[in-house]
Parts: C-alpha cells; structure tokens; sequence
C-alpha cells in the first residue's frame, strides 16, 4: 500500500485539498492517507511550523499532498515561527531539491491569459527549479548593525558544482521524455552569468552535463532576458532549468502565460522520486473559507504525484482528462469563469471532475 501525508496547512489550503483527496478517493488506488498540520495550522497545533510530528509522517510516507501555507495575521511572528519556514525546512529535511512546474495552457481557457491568444494557444512549457540551494539558504545571512549604527541586510548567493550538476540531470531527463517525435528535445538553462559568479559556474556545469544528452538542444539565457521573452514569445520554450531565486520569479510569471495562477500543479522531488505536490499558488487568505477557490492546481499536483512518485501513469492521464472534461462542459471556478460558462464552487468543481472520471 502507498502511504501519502496530507498537509493542507492554511488559507484556502484545507477547501482544496480536500477536492483532490475525493478525487483520488474515487479512483480506488491502494493508497493511505495520513493529515498533519503545517505552517500557521502547524504553529496554532504544536507552536511550530512544521511540527515534530508532521516532519515524521511526511519522512515516513512515500508522497506528500501540500495544500498552501501562510496567512498575514502571522506576519509579525518572529521569522522561524512564521508558516513560509515550514515550508522550506519541510523541502530540505526531504531532500526535495528539484522543483517541476509545467505551465501549460488548456484551450478552453486561452481567453483567461493576458496575452493575446495567439502568442499563448498550445503553450508548453516546463520548469525546473532547484529548490534547496542558492541565495535562500546560503550562509552568512541576517541583518546586523554596521559600527556606524546603520543596519545592513545580507544573503548569500552559492551553489557548488554537484547540485548544480542533478538539477541539470532532471532537466535534461525530463526534456528527452517529453520530446515530441520528429522534433529535437530542448532545455533552456537560465543564469546571469555575466554579472554573478554562482550563475558562471552554473552555465559551465550544465554545458559539460550536456555532452551526456546528444540527443538535447542546450540553449543559454539570463534571466532578465528570459523574464522578456516569456511574454514576447513564450513558445519558443519547452523546458527551462534555473535556480531557486530566478525559478521562483519565473515560475510565476510563467503561470499567468496561462491565465490563473489557479490552474497550476508542481512537484518537489528528491533523488528517488519521493515527491512533494502542491498548487503553484499560496493560501489565498483573501478569499479563504468562501468555497470560491480553483481547486484544479492541487487535483493536477495529485496526478503529477501519481505520474511522477507512483509511476502510475494511466491514472494520472485520467484525471488530466477529467480536468479537461470538466473545462470543456463549461465548468469555473469564478477566478476563470467567463462569458457562456458556468461559475460553480470550489466542491463543486471537485465533484465536476469526479463525475468526469
Ligand atoms: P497567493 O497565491 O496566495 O494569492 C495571489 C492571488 O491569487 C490572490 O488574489 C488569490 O485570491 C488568488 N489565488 C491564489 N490561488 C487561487 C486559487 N486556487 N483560486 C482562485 N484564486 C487564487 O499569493 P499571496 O497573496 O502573495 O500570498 C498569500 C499567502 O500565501 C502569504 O502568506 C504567502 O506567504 C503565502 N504563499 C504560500 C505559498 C505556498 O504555500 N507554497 C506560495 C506563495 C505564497
């Protein structure tokens, strides 16, 4: 039997999670299922983010469900209390250091983006974030006050050569697998490797790394360029692979390519493929408690869990395909709703997809 924690943390984390748990219940796998409290749940349960005993079930699983952490009423706890530290310690004491978000957008849905529907139709794109290094966890870090009396913030950018080297393997991996035939399989590494000496070594990595992956068209971008580009012309990217801080800002800037930041699963993984899934979003507190929420991010993040963990691919094409059922039929969630559809629930979209199964 696969063991999955649960963790819906906060905000509107609870109203979707428990969507994809009726999804997954309805597909009858031999699956346990396991909640535990994280981030402001975590701190209001066990005065901690990630409670001692929230830590060992998601070690002991084989597959973590995140909903979202986070809430502004937290904001003025001091910073290791605060729902955004469980998160990152939850990713480090896991090892999940390969971060996969896919923006993808559905046809149905081409009038939601921002751009114009010919410059995000048939939109494809994944990206690989490193998430356990760089400029988040390097050391010497903090704010201190210079002998002047004036205070100064510092973080630290690093990376060494090995965790540069398995995030490129994921990419380039990820890229062979989902080469189209007749087409070359691509990888776009983004750095600023003119200016930063981490993003130096970076770029250096992932060329020596490419001579293992012939097969693989490499390509080089900076960041701030790749940050234009995506709104310019978004197709001309199949997977991109950065790190942590430039990933984070471009995976959400690569989210709204596809009109809600609601419609968008990612997995965190280790080097086994134990897996982290959860919506790309955060917890949404403003609209937390109504039922109004897209619950469609956390349902997608199961079926990555079950494509990427449980290597069960045929059931994670079925719920894909239900989602895509549910979205043709007309049904939204009111952050997608337009003209002609019909805006339902948040349990109402989850029940959409469950019949659509
Ligand atoms: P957010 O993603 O929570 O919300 C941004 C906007 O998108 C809001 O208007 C929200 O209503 C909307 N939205 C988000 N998810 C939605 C959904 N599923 N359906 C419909 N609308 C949705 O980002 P924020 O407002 O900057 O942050 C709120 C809290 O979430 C903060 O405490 C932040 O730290 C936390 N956060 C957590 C995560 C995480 O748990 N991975 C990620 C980002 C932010």
């Amino acid at each position: 039997m696969m063991k999955l924690a649960i963790l819906p943390g906060d905000g509107i984390g609870p109203e979707i999670v428990a969507q994809a748990v009726k999804v997954l219940n309805a597909l009858n796998l031999d699956l346990s299922m396991t909640e535990a409290p994280i981030g402001g749940a975590g701190y209001e349960a066990a005065g901690d983010p990630l409670p001692d005993a929230t830590l060992q079930l998601a070690l002991d699983s084989d597959a973590v469900l995140l909903g979202a952490v986070g809430d502004w009423k937290y904001d003025k706890l001091e910073r290791h209390l605060r729902p955004e530290r469980g998160l990152l310690r939850i990713r480090k004491a896991l090892n999940l250091f390969a971060n996969l978000r896919p923006a993808l957008l559905y046809p149905e849905l081409a009038g939601a983006s921002t751009l114009k529907p010919e410059v995000v139709s048939g939109l494809d794109i994944m990206i690989v974030r490193e998430l356990t290094g760089d400029i988040y966890f390097g050391q010497p870090r903090g704010i201190s006050t210079l002998p002047n009396g004036e205070r100064e913030g510092i973080n630290t950018m690093r990376y060494c050569e090995s965790e540069i080297r398995r995030i490129g393997r994921v990419a380039f991996d990820i890229a062979m697998k989902r080469r189209q035939p007749g087409q070359k399989a691509k990888v776009c590494s983004v750095d600023k490797a003119n200016v930063l000496e981490t993003t130096e070594l970076w770029r250096q990595v992932m060329i020596e790394l490419s001579a293992e992956y012939p097969e693989v068209e490499l390509s080089h971008m900076y960041v701030d360029n790749a940050a234009m580009q995506l709104i310019r012309a978004p197709k001309q990217f199949d997977v991109m692979v950065t790190g942590n801080i430039f990933g984070d800002i471009l995976s959400d800037e690569a989210s709204m390519l596809t009109g809600s930041i609601g419609m968008l699963p990612s997995a965190s993984l280790d080097e086994n493929n134990k897996g982290m899934y959860e919506p790309s979003h955060g917890s949404a507190p403003d609209i937390a408690g109504k039922n109004i929420a897209n619950p469609l991010a956390t349902i997608l993040s199961a079926a990555m869990m079950l494509r990427y963990t449980f290597n069960d691919e045929a059931n994670a094409v079925r719920i894909e395909n239900a989602v895509k059922k549910a979205l043709a039929q007309g049904y939204r969630t009111a952050d997608i709703v337009t003209d002609g559809c019909k805006q339902v629930a948040c349990s109402e979209m989850g029940d959409a997809v469950v019949a659509a199964l």
